[in-house]
């Protein structure tokens, strides 16, 4: 059987990542998908455009090309030529559906859904939740819609995840009408990779995810727990929008909400401005400078003490979400750590246990310096609770949802 190929889109307000893929031919499907490009047109609509394309199976190099992109339709057909150029043309035969990451589902979308009008209706509904992401998903969907009309295209929701979270932990304790009214509640962001990494924590560990409990920290530039019962999640650390929760690289996490109205008050800063401190300037970045973790490890290693208390800050809240969400499981099978963060920087993985035997949690030294790609328990041998680090792979779960959907068609 031949392989079908899946093209994911990942789409910004200035930006287009994206990735080939191939599922479902011999040697294809069940997880053994083969990657055949992968890239990124970035500062779209800036003089200083850049597309990064590496094609994956030809061993042709990396190219770059740098100059202005006028819009994502621009960005999109610059990708077409760079695959055509290495035999991928988005007009191959070969090419079953184009796969969406759509950042916000709302209450509607829980499953990979196939995008025709009403859907695409529905999404822009969604915006005022989700303005910083979801017109950026619904750019990107019309322009591939106009290069690939004829071709199935498919949403995958970054809530769908979370959509299985109980009442309990979905509501915020405010009014319910006016809650209900403006759509005000959690609904978790960051859920392809936390089904992505529950599923392979599962594997890793040789258990049923239908009986698995795992504590899934994701942490990269964006950073999300969540408490995952049997394969549902049942408590994540995102609520109406990505700010809550942990520190991120440069979003706050938890403030009290009191702190937007008082600087509204005392220093006159308006709802935007607000957005954009608790958004941008805020987390490592506000506390230190710096929002990269390499740069923060080695700047303590010079006795920076900024660095060293946004370090702290960092695993302090982690250490929280840690403990809550074992309290709201009851039971752990592992706690598992993944993207950017998650799965290099091993002072955070060892300080984010540290002292914490006495819920069966510990990190072997050894095991924790060790770096990969290859799911791994980093946990000393026979520990109660084990501690893994799975990396993430968020476009080949759109891929294998999208196939999945368009298979059974
Ligand atoms: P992500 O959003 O998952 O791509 O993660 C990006 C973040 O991962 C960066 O901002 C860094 O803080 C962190 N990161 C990436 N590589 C390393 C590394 N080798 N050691 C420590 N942190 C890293």
């Amino acid at each position: 059987m031949t392989a079908s190929r899946i093209l994911v889109l990942n789409s910004g307000s200035s930006s287009l990542k994206y990735q080939l893929l191939a599922l479902g031919g011999d040697g294809g499907g069940n997880g053994n998908a083969a990657r055949l490009a992968t890239g990124l047109v970035e500062r779209i609509g800036e003089e200083t455009s850049r597309l990064v394309h590496e094609p994956l199976t030809t061993g042709g190099g990396r190219r770059e090309r740098d100059g202005r992109v006028a819009d994502h339709d621009a960005a999109l057909e610059a990708v077409a030529d760079e695959l055509a150029a290495d035999g991928l043309g988005l007009d191959a035969p070969e090419l079953a559906a184009i796969g969406h990451r759509v950042v916000h589902g709302g209450l509607r979308f829980t499953e990979p859904t196939l995008i025709d009008d009403a859907v695409l209706t529905e999404i822009e509904r969604l915006v005022p939740v989700a303005p910083l992401h979801n017109p950026a998903n619904i750019t990107g969907i019309r322009t591939a819609q106009r290069l690939r009309p004829d071709l199935p295209q498919v949403a995958v929701f970054d809530t769908a995840f979370h959509a299985t979270m109980p009442e309990s932990a979905a509501r915020y304790a405010i009014d319910v009408r006016t809650a209900d009214e403006h759509r005000v509640r959690r609904y978790g962001f960051h859920g392809t990779s936390h089904a992505y990494v529950s599923r392979k924590a599962a594997e890793l560990l040789g258990r049923d995810p239908s009986e698995t409990n795992l504590i899934v920290l994701h942490l990269g530039n964006g950073a999300s727990a969540s408490a995952v019962r049997g394969g549902r999640c049942v408590d994540t650390s995102m609520g109406l929008t990505p700010l809550e929760g942990l520190v991120m690289g440069t979003r706050s996490g938890d403030v009290d909400p009191a702190v937007v109205f008082h600087l509204h008050r005392v220093a006159g800063m308006d709802a935007d401005a607000v957005d954009e401190l608790l958004n941008k300037r805020s987390g490592l970045v506000g506390l230190c400078g710096d929002n990269d973790m390499r740069e923060i490890d080695r700047r303590i290693g010079e006795g920076d003490e900024a660095a060293r208390l946004a370090f702290d800050i960092y695993i302090h809240r982690l250490r929280k979400y840690l403990g809550a969400y074992y309290a709201v499981l009851g039971r752990v099978d592992a706690v598992v750590f993944t993207a950017g963060v998650g799965e290099n920087a091993a002072p955070v993985r060892e300080a984010a246990v540290a002292g914490l035997e006495g819920l069966g949690l510990a990190v072997d030294k050894d095991l924790n310096a060790v770096r990969g790609h290859e799911p791994r328990l980093i946990s000393p041998e026979g520990a109660r609770v084990a501690v893994a680090v799975v990396p993430t792979d968020e476009e080949l779960e759109i891929a294998e949802q999208t196939y999945t959907l368009v298979s059974a068609r």
